[in-house]
């Protein structure tokens, strides 16, 4: 396996100041055979999540605060999946999907959107608590896949030109995603904190032109470093910095305290209607898949 830090679980800085450009480029391996192994997904579920994944680390390495989090989550109504959440805190992905069992024997090889998520709504929440800031944008799951959706929420909530490319692949048992976001950003603005917008700005085209010429194996290729695969996309630009690379791990914040907790503050009659047939209450985190089992006498 490739060792260089720039190949796998990494999400990484970069802009071209002459253009106007900045964004984010991250690539996901042993994180995603560890989120998705857990899970035991379809094939077709497991992918989705990938790219999930994947625009989780692109979005959360966007926040400037190291307590932030981002939060994407599918609100759906008649598709296959009737939830998708993914968050992002301080380099830490999770992620998980809730579907039908039912509707996946009708489901094509590559499904669209609609297939998936029905009449579906894709809300991105980013948190930074120290500054008191939340800000949460929904949009319509439209086109053809997870990164059109995500360019359509930076184009209508944000108002900011923007290019989102995500691919996943499994291969030999393992995974690799790789995404891309650029966005346009006049100099000195940042996020939505910028003055004007402007959509029509000449250098915008020539960097979403060499942006989206990102080939799907280029991104999921583990022997690639990101920073040479940025060099590769604009090496003809006057200027192409990278900022620091953000380390992403897998990481789950459920605490087997904090559900004993919660479990305590039932009534007494309603905890005895939740033990199981073990005689014990079994609580599971749907995002790492982790099984708690209480003994109702340790909430007395
Ligand atoms: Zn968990």
């Amino acid at each position: 396996m490739p060792t260089t830090e720039l190949n796998t679980d990494v999400a990484l800085g970069v802009a071209i100041p002459s253009r106007n450009a900045r964004g984010r480029i991250a690539r996901l391996g042993a994180v995603l055979d560890s989120v998705l192994t857990s899970h035991e997904y379809p094939a077709v579920l497991e992918t989705l999540l990938a790219e999930a994944l994947t625009l989780t680390a692109l979005l959360g390495s966007l926040l400037k605060e190291p307590q932030g989090q981002l939060t994407i989550q599918a609100q759906t109504k008649g598709g296959l999946i009737d939830l998708m959440v993914c968050d992002y805190l301080g380099g830490e992905l999770r992620g998980y999907v809730r579907h039908d069992a039912d509707k996946l024997a009708g489901m094509s090889a590559e499904p669209t959107l609609q297939e998936l998520f029905g009449n579906g709504y894709l809300a991105i929440t980013f948190d930074q608590p120290a500054a008191q800031e939340r800000y949460q944008g929904i949009v319509p799951l439209e086109g053809k896949n997870l990164a059109e959706a995500a360019q359509s929420y930076f184009a209508q909530s944000e108002q900011i030109p923007s290019l989102v490319r995500l691919a996943a692949q499994k291969r030999g048992g393992h995974w690799s995603a790789g995404g891309l976001l650029l966005q346009h950003l006049p100099e000195g603005e940042e996020g939505r904190e910028r003055l004007h917008t402007r959509l029509d700005h000449p250098d915008w085209p020539h960097v979403a032109i060499l942006g989206g010429s990102l080939k799907p194996e280029e991104l999921t290729d583990a022997n690639l470093p990101l920073d040479d695969l940025l060099w590769r996309l604009f090496h003809e630009e006057d200027e192409l910095r990278t900022l620091a690379a953000i380390r992403l791990s897998r990481g789950c914040r459920c605490d087997p305290d904090y559900v004993r907790s919660v479990i305590a503050r039932f009534p007494a009659d309603e905890r005895a209607g939740m033990v199981g047939d073990d005689g014990m209450i079994r609580v599971d985190c749907a995002f790492c898949s982790s099984s708690f089992a209480i003994e109702p006498k340790e909430l007395t």
